[in-house]
């Protein structure tokens, strides 16, 4: 990327600044390392992600084993890596989609069996879609996402912050281990 896609006038190189990574459709994910770029004639901006599939997957992971109820950009963002579309998505839910919509819109909070089953669903879909067996430990799950009124749930996590080496580097080892999440 050298030039402009816009007005093909030369870009700048911008590196070590964090990217606020709002194209997840997530709003809280900060990236570390990745190279960004700057139209010095008309301003446009860019960022270059390397293994956008393999930062998708680290991403997953994190919102799989977090400890607080997925909140509706989350449940969408999973839905989307599945490659579901929201119909099917409640099916698989048994719920109605206007249930799910809801969910997605943040116009109510998920319940806590819809929010445990499609972490489930999505942990075995990564299982299939990578060949491996990548949780651990799966029975704990049941402890980490908080129960009792809302208001004394603990707040979602501000911000997200990963670096290029956490998604580009593969680790050994299962993926999902809820309990150390
Ligand atoms: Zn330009």
């Amino acid at each position: 990327m050298d030039t402009c896609w816009s007005c093909e006038k030369p870009l700048k190189v911008i590196k070590g600044k964090p990217y606020h990574y709002t194209e997840s459709g997530l709003k809280n994910i900060i990236l570390h390392g990745i190279n960004q770029y700057e139209c010095t004639a008309c301003g446009e901006k860019a960022a270059e992600i390397p293994r956008v599939e393999d930062l998708h997957f680290v991403i997953s992971k994190i919102l799989v084993c977090k400890k607080t109820l997925l909140s509706g950009c989350e449940i969408r963002f999973l839905r989307k890596e599945m490659g579901l579309k929201s119909n099917v998505m409640a099916k698989i839910l048994s719920v109605d989609p206007s249930t799910l919509s809801r969910w997605e819109n943040a116009k109510g909070p998920v319940d806590e069996s819809s929010d445990k089953l499609l972490r489930v669903i999505y942990m075995c879909w990564a299982s299939e879609q990578r060949k491996e067996v990548l949780f651990q430990d799966l029975l704990k799950l049941e402890p980490v996402i908080h129960h009792g009124h809302p208001s004394k749930r603990i707040p979602q996590p501000a911000k997200i912050e990963l670096t290029a080496a956490e998604w580009t580097v593969p680790t050994p080892g299962p993926a999902f281990v809820p309990a150390n999440c």
